[in-house]
């Protein structure tokens, strides 16, 4: 406690950052997570922005699933997986991901983002190259940082700029070569093109690897994830994800792919050899989510209805999006002031939702982002249509007005 100017330096850098505009307040909420919430303040608000696609994380039967766990496995196992800390449910949960994702093998985390900073380390060295999309997410970006390999960058989703990347990791004589992405970028919606990347992969003899944090449970037409949606399921070469969005929502992730790669990571991956075991309850109720949407569709079906329907109203309104087919939907307000008013004013109609400006998004490209889930009814999402027309209105920026 004897360097005050420490703790003075970092009051300044909280300042500038409320100045700025950057500050993260959190929203308190006072229910479970769900289509709708109940705010601190006992307000019930239409919840926009959860990564709650499939709705199951307040879900009853979810929770059931978890109590179910809880009482047969225990709270916790206050160990690493490789000393005893393995549970016949997290063999099942690894097992029945692999099936899952059309994979050999699947290792589970803690998280998605010690799944992606636990993974290339152990996998690749100097002489390897890691070609990966500006876009990634910052777990990927520091696990990518935590590898001794060399790392080229393309432009976001930009297949020529890519080739030229792999071109040149070719060039430099590279032994392995990675391309890596986000099966789906979660600021844009934007859907990888796995398709045209697996072609270049096998044009240039490089594997491939995708995180499917926004994808796993919903996307492709049984929701085994971007891989379905693009048609090239078995020919990823490695796939991480989170068991923290679609697939229930509590927490957890994993890495799925072939046996010699999962076999090497639970050998040699840090956030895995020392961290903590997933919790049983999470465990056994990511595997009842699997069943729950093997059986059936009707959760992404409804999703994707959702999702469909909101695009097309919220155009028809007079607002700008970008286009696309994913649950995440930005809505495009350009300006940064313009889009924090809104944002306010939707809270005040009683809509949760998030705005992001610049440095989050490029300059110029602020916005509020809606993202739809299973659990909104067709009522909820026209409640919200019609406070975004009054808030349009109001500030003057919806198109045909
Ligand atoms: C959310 C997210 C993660 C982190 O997932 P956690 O399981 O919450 O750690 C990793 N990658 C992507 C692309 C994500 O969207």
């Amino acid at each position: 406690m004897s360097d005050q100017a420490f703790y003075s330096g970092l009051q300044t850098k909280l300042e500038a950052l409320r100045d700025d505009g950057l500050f993260k307040p959190e929203r308190v909420l006072a229910s479970r997570q769900g289509a709708q919430v109940i705010a601190q303040d006992g307000r019930t608000l239409i919840n926009m922005c959860a990564n709650n696609y499939l709705g199951l994380s307040g879900d009853p039967e979810t929770q059931k699933a978890a109590a179910a766990a809880l009482e047969k496995y225990g709270y916790g196992l206050s160990s690493v997986r490789f000393i005893c800390g393995t549970q016949t449910v997290h063999k099942e949960l690894e097992a029945r991901l692999s099936t899952f994702l059309g994979t050999e093998d699947t290792i589970l985390y803690a998280a998605a983002f010690d799944a992606n900073g636990g993974l290339f380390e152990p996998l690749f060295d100097e002489n390897d190259a890691i070609i990966s999309d500006a876009l990634n997410h910052a777990s990927i970006i520091d696990g990518v940082r935590l590898c001794k390999a060399a790392r080229y960058r393309y432009a976001n989703n930009d297949m020529a700029d890519l080739e030229q990347q792999l071109i040149a990791a070719v060039d430099a004589g590279k032994r392995h070569k990675i391309i890596v992405t986000d099966g789906v970028f979660s600021m844009d919606g934007t859907i990888a093109q796995l398709d045209k990347i697996v072609e270049l992969a096998q044009k240039y003899g490089a594997l491939t690897m995708i995180d499917e944090s926004h994808a796993s449970g919903f996307m492709g037409a049984t929701g085994r994830g971007t891989h379905e949606h693009c048609g090239v399921i078995g020919k990823i070469d490695i796939i991480t994800g989170t068991l923290g969005k679609a697939l229930g929502g509590a927490m957890g992730g994993f890495t799925s792919g072939r046996k010699e790669v999962i076999e090497t990571l639970r050998q040699k991956s840090r956030p895995y050899l020392f961290s903590n075991t997933l919790a049983p309850m999470i465990a056994g109720a990511s595997l009842a989510v699997l069943d729950r949407i093997s059986a059936s569709t009707a959760l992404r079906d409804r999703l994707m209805d959702n999702t469909a329907y909101f695009r097309q109203e919220i155009e028809r309104i007079g607002f700008t999006i970008k286009p696309g087919t994913h649950p995440v939907v930005p809505v495009m307000l350009f300006d940064a002031p313009v889009a924090q008013k809104f944002a306010a004013r939707m809270f005040e109609l009683g809509v949760l939702l998030s705005g992001f400006f610049y440095p989050v998004v490029p300059m110029g490209q602020a916005r509020v982002r809606v993202q739809l889930s299973a659990a909104h009814t067709r009522e909820q999402l026209d409640t919200v249509l019609a406070a975004f027309e009054q808030a349009g209105r109001e500030l003057g920026i919806l198109k045909n007005t």
